[in-house]
C-alpha cells in the first residue's frame, strides 16, 4: 500500500509508475494512476502487478500532474473496480487513499440519499463523493470540509480536472512525505518513491494538509492555519 504524486515533471505517467515500482516492497494487490492534462482526467487502474497497469496505459497521455496508488484491500476485494484512484459522479475529482474510513457506511448512506451513485465496494470511494458534495470551485476547501466528517486513518491525495495544476493532500495516522525538486514536487508514503529525483523532503505530521503546485508547497492544519515544517535532507542510502 502506497501513495505517490508528482507535479511539474515533463511526463507524470512515467514518474508515477517509477515511484509505484519503488513502493512495491510494501505489498499490494492492485495499482492505479490519475493523470490531469488540459481539461481532462484520465484514470487507469488494474488488479494485480504494476506491469498490468503499464499494459493498460497509453504512452500518449501527456500530463504534468498526477497521483498514483498501490492498494492493500481492507474494504472490498481486490479488483479493477475497487482499485484506486476513485472518482466522483462528475468524473473530475480523483482520490487515492491509504488507511481506513471507519464511518464510511454512514457517509455512503447519506451520500446515496443525496443522489450519489457508487461503483465500488471500498471505504475510499466515499471520499471522492464527499469532496464532490462540498465542491464549489475550491478543492482545498472541499477536502477540508470532507475530512471534518470522516473518522479513521488516512493519507489522501486528490486531483481535480478543474484545478489541473494542483495536488491536494491530507494525513492522519498514515505516513506522507513531500519531495522538493527544482520545479517539480513529489508526494509519497515514503521517500524511497522519489529519492531518485530529490533528497529534500518534508515529512507531514498528523493533522497536516498540503497543496502542491508547480511553484511550491503550502502546508496548513485542518482549520487552514499555516504551519511550518522543516525540510529534511535525506542522507541515508536507499
Ligand atoms: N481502505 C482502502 C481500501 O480498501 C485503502 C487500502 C490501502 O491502504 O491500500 O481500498
Amino acid at each position: 500500500c502506497g501513495i505517490v504524486g508528482c507535479i511539474g515533471t515533463n511526463n507524470a505517467a512515467e514518474a508515477l509508475i517509477d515511484s509505484l515500482e519503488r513502493l512495491e516492497y510494501r505489498g499490494y494487490d492492485s495499482a492505479g494512476v490519475a493523470l490531469v492534462s488540459s481539461g481532462e482526467l484520465n484514470v487507469i487502474k488494474s488488479k494485480g502487478r504494476i506491469f498490468r497497469l503499464k499494459d493498460k496505459m497509453s504512452s500518449k497521455i501527456f500530463s504534468r500532474t498526477g497521483i498514483g496508488h498501490t492498494r492493500w484491500a481492507t474494504h472490498g476485494s481486490p479488483s479493477d473496480i475497487n482499485a484506486h484512484p476513485h472518482t466522483d459522479c462528475t468524473g473530475k475529482i480523483a482520490v487515492v487513499h491509504n488507511g481506513i474510513i471507519e464511518n464510511y457506511q454512514e457517509l455512503k448512506n447519506m451520500l446515496i440519499s443525496r443522489g450519489h451513485r457508487f461503483v465500488s465496494e471500498t471505504d475510499t470511494e466515499v471520499l471522492a463523493h464527499l469532496i464532490e458534495e462540498h465542491y464549489v470551485g475550491d478543492t482545498k476547501l472541499a477536502l477540508r470540509e470532507a475530512i471534518s466528517e470522516v473518522e479513521g486513518s488516512y493519507a489522501i491525495a486528490v486531483v481535480n480536472r478543474d484545478e489541473p495544476d494542483k495536488i491536494f493532500a491530507a494525513r492522519k495516522d498514515s505516513p506522507m512525505v513531500i519531495g522538493l525538486g527544482e520545479n517539480n514536487y513529489y508526494l509519497a508514503s515514503d521517500v524511497t518513491a522519489f529519492v531518485k529525483h530529490t533528497r529534500n523532503a518534508i515529512f507531514l505530521h498528523d493533522g497536516d494538509m498540503a497543496v502542491l503546485t508547480n511553484n511550491g508547497v503550502s502546508i496548513t492544519d485542518f482549520l487552514d492555519n499555516p504551519v511550518m515544517r522543516e525540510v529534511t535532507l535525506v542522507e541515508w542510502d536507499i
